[in-house]
């Protein structure tokens, strides 16, 4: 096993990653803490990762050798890829293959959303069909709303074309805009907000959508208005988010990601106007399969070809020099 590459695995990762990854490499696991409990020898032949979750500066600097990086999911904000970039590592991540699945999620959080699908199961589980009759109708419909798509990237997209046969009006905002599609382009998320009364955002986490969706974005969609959050918590000011679902400034809202995961405002869990998953947009066995694949075949092809697959851009390392 001395001559195999050492993998490290920072705390959980999907199994069929390990047993992928175990007949090719030595695996070194470890847990998570603030910094790597491994002795000199051991750090130093480690030269790959594979890593769920975040993996820091001081993590980076504990292991001299590393050479990739490969990040379980397609949002890779928990990497310090500034650093990984300085010292010549790769980062890979998983985009393409959960596409269609966190797409349909959002079209799905949409609808529980606009029609309390969720809330008149739990009325029926509850028996209160029987006891009280029919669920009340929901406030809300998606037909003729007009939907603005903020970051019309890999999903955005998949969100857009799946929107297509509902017959509402679609825009989006990104900060550049894509050629030939057919659908509004808006340079700014306020000018979008003031457009349209459905606002769905499938943006990563970086410097510049920190809390974006704010007050004055949740009062431009209006009482009619809803907001569905499949990119991430990071984007979203929950306070003015609160006050908004409180005091009808806003209709409604459904989330599938939050600030500080996996802890939820306690507000959001009291309101009535709002609809709530635990992060599972791309979370279906088969999907989280292809992912883990990914992975494993990342660091597959660093180490037998010299060439990652999917890098990100940050470090467009393509093959070994
Ligand atoms: P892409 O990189 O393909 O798309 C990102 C889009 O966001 C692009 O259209 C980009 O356009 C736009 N964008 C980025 N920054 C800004 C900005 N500052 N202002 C306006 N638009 C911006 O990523 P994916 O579609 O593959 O994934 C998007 C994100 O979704 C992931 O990073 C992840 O955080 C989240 N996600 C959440 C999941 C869940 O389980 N809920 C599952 C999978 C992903 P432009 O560069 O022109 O601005």
């Amino acid at each position: 096993s001395d001559n195999r590459v050492a993998v490290l695995v920072p705390g959980k990762i999907h199994p069929r990653v390990l047993e992928t990854l175990n007949g090719r490499f030595d695996i070194v696991a470890l847990d998570r803490s603030e910094s790597p409990r491994v002795d000199a020898e051991t750090a130093a032949r480690v030269r790959g990762v594979a890593v769920s979750g975040g993996f820091d500066a001081v993590w980076m600097d504990a292991f001299p050798n590393i050479e990739v990086i490969a990040n379980f999911g397609v949002g890779y904000d928990g990497i310090d890829v500034r650093h990984a970039a300085s010292k010549g590592i790769v980062v890979t991540n998983t985009p393409d293959v959960l596409n269609d699945e966190v797409a349909d999620t959002a079209i799905a959080l949409l609808l529980n959303t606009l029609r309390q699908f969720p809330q008149a199961e739990t009325w029926l589980r509850e028996g209160r069909w029987v006891k009280e009759g029919p669920f009340p109708l929901s406030p809300f419909s998606l037909k003729g709303r007009r939907v603005g798509i903020y970051g019309l990237g890999r999903i955005g997209l998949e969100i857009a074309r799946r929107l297509e046969p509902f017959k509402v009006k679609i825009g989006y905002h990104t900060r550049s805009p894509r050629d030939s599609l057919p659908y509004d382009y808006y340079p700014t998320l306020k000018e979008m907000a003031q457009s349209v009364d459905t606002l769905i955002s499938i943006v990563p986490k970086t410097p510049e959508t920190h809390k974006v969706i704010n007050a004055e974005i949740l009062s431009a969609l209006g009482p009619q208005g809803v907001f569905i959050n499949v990119g991430r918590g990071w984007s979203v000011d929950d306070d003015a988010l609160i006050a908004a679902l409180r005091n009808g400034t806003l209709g409604a809202a459904g989330l599938d990601v939050f600030y500080d995961e996996p802890y939820v405002p306690a507000a959001y869990l009291s309101l009535p106007n709002i609809s709530l998953l635990p992060h599972v947009a791309s979370a279906s066995v088969p999907t989280r399969n292809a992912m883990a694949d990914l992975v494993a075949d990342n660091i597959i092809a660093w180490f037998g070809k010299g060439a990652a697959l999917t890098p990100v851009p940050e470090t467009p390392v393509k093959s070994k020099a």
